[in-house]
This record gives C-alpha cells, structure tokens and sequence, in this order.
C-alpha cells in the first residue's frame, strides 16, 4: 500500500509507496506507463475493464458498469492511498520521531466524458458542468466518513502519455489530513478575519475589481484574475462573488456560469502558451469534522475557489529551493494578454 509522512521540518506530508511492486527508482510512473492506452478502458463500452464505478451520472434505467453514462467516477486502480486498512498513525524511527499514516484515503478517477477526448478545452459546456456538479456529489459523499478530513480535487492536463491517462479525467484524494497549502489559506484566512471581521478573499475581490488591472474576466457570479503575487506566469484563478466558504454548497443555476470561465480561461491559456502542461485545483473548505474550537469563523472566512497553473516554465533551483518565484511577465500583463485571446 501506501505511507503518509510529515517532514517535521516544514509540516509539510507526502505520500510514498510501501508496496513492494511500485518501490522501484520511479516507482509509480512505471507502472502507470504500462497502463497507458493503446486501447483505452475509460471509452465508453470498456466499464468492465476498470475498477466498479463509484458513482455515475448516467440515462435513467443504465445500469453500473454498463454503457449510457455521461460521467463516470471509478476507484483509480493504482490509488495511492485506500480504505482496506484501518486509519493508524504512529511515530516512526529508533525515538518514534517521524511521524507517519498508513495510506488511509480515498483515491477516485472521474472521466468527464464517455468520448475519446483528450484535452478539458474541447469538453462541451454542459458537460462541464455535469462535471462540476460530479464532484458535488462525491464530495458529500465522501464528507460522511468522518476520518478523512479533506478532499482535493485536481487535474494534471498535458503531462504526456508516459505519466498518464490521454482521456479527459480528473482525480480526487480525500486524506485524513488537511495538505499544508490549504492549511496556510485557513490559517491566514483566520487570522484576518479575527483581526478585521472580513474575508479577506472577498476583500481582493473587491480590490481586484476596482482596479481592475488584473482582471480577466467578471461574469455575473464569478470573476477570473491573474493573482497579484501569482508564482507561475499566467497563473490564474476563479472565484465566486457571492461568499461561500464551501464548494458543495453552490447552487446548481450556478455552475454553467463556473463552466464557461474554467473553459473559456483554460482554452485562453492553452492557446497563449502553446498548450503547455496545466494543473487545477479546487480550494474548499475542509470536512469540518468537529475539532473543538477550530472552525469557529471558517463559514465567513475562507472562500472556494479554483488555481489554474499553467507551466510554461520549468521550476528551477530558486522556486524549488527558496519557495520564492521570479515570474518575468507580470500578472497586469498576463491579465491583458489573457482578455485580448479571442476564446470561445
Ligand atoms: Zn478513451
Ligand atoms: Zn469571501
Ligand atoms: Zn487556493
């Protein structure tokens, strides 16, 4: 299976692999490699060449497993972590200093379309949306088993065959920890709101629209802006206007609106850079599993959004080394290269 380790420096965890079949130099890779499609069982008509579905969005009537789905979650088949073994956190090491989790987690695939397509831009809106709406659901779902305390959902788009699926998927990893990025936003949203009774998202949104220099694009519920210290050139990010501190809770009239800015800012971004390799990541509140006094204020402090990351450049030593980016365009100027592309 897997491990979760805390650096105890930074705080920050990671995930390694225990089992003995992947712990090779580049352990996860290869067997993904193997994996990859020369026929590719995220087609529709192939449901019984992956794991049985989580979840599906499919025609009344249909079946799991069974051809007639929109969108399909499944458990990946190489997860990282997994639910067969009881959640056991333990210190590691000859003082039982490191401390450690075995791989208690859920790991789930969805794939957004029962077509072969293989990049997010060339999704229809609607079934963007379907998507969006997906991962509402599992979600929720997930949210009742009250040892996972987060649910990250992510894409990694572009990163070539040799390390993943073409198929349009994004996965999701629910952890019984919250990962120290989103830590940081809680901690820092916290602390402001203490001090001025404020979002403080909804405070840059406010900021980010007045001067509007580093804007992208403002629709009637969500705005998307090149953030002003963003790390990557052209990173941007969306957020709702309506202050909302989870992701679950919005409302389904909304999320054609979310649709359109995801594929209209990734389709924008892919044709400026050249279709280079993306990431998105969706920041929402965590499982709020009770912890006393902890989430006091998180319902008025932290606010959803989505990171778009685009990377066009290579981290080098002083990204990796110091966490400290030199991003040469400034965001005013991807901000304006990214509203003159001609989208759709
Ligand atoms: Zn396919
Ligand atoms: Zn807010
Ligand atoms: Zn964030």
């Amino acid at each position: 299976m897997s491990e979760l380790r805390k650096d105890p420096i930074s705080g920050r965890w990671m995930i390694t692999a225990t089992r003995k079949e992947v712990d090779t130099p580049i352990g996860l890779i290869t067997v993904r490699k193997e994996e990859r499609e020369r026929d590719c069982p995220f087609c529709e008509g192939r449901e019984l060449e992956t794991p049985p579905e989580a979840f599906a969005l499919r025609k009344e009537g249909s079946k799991p497993d069974t051809p007639g789905w929109a969108v399909r979650v499944i458990p990946s088949k190489f997860g990282v972590v997994g639910l067969n073994e009881e959640l056991e956190r333990k210190g590691v090491g000859d003082f039982f200093f490191f401390d450690t989790i075995n791989g208690y987690g859920v790991h789930e695939i969805v794939i957004e379309s029962p077509l072969h397509i293989t990049h997010i831009s060339k999704l229809t809106l609607e079934q963007i949306e379907k998507v969006l709406r997906v991962y509402q659901v599992r979600l929720n779902e997930l949210k009742k088993n009250s040892l996972l305390k987060y649910g990250l959902i992510f894409r990694n788009q572009g990163y070539g065959e040799e390390i993943s699926m073409l198929h349009v998927h994004s996965q999701i990893i629910a952890l019984p920890l919250i990962p120290k990025s989103i830590k940081e936003e809680l901690s820092s949203a916290k602390n402001y709101y203490e001090e001025k009774e404020r979002c403080i998202f909804c405070d840059i949104i406010k900021q980010e629209l007045y001067s509007h220099e580093r804007i992208v694009s403002a629709g009637d519920k969500f705005i998307v802006l090149a953030p002003f210290a963003s790390r990557f050139p052209f990173e941007t990010q969306i957020f709702p206007r309506k202050h909302e501190c989870d992701f679950t809770n919005v409302p389904a009239e909304d999320l054609r609106e979310l649709a359109e800015k995801l594929k209209s800012t990734i389709m924008k971004t892919v044709k400026l850079l050249k279709d280079p390799p993306l990431n998105f990541v969706l920041h929402t509140a965590p499982f709020m599993v009770p912890e006393a006094g902890f989430w006091l204020t998180i319902k008025q402090d932290y606010h959803w959004h989505i990171e778009i990351l685009p990377h066009a450049m290579l981290a080098r030593g002083f990204e990796w080394g110091g966490d400290f980016y030199i991003n040469p365009p400034s965001p005013e100027a991807a901000a304006k290269f990214l509203r003159d592309v001609e989208g759709e």
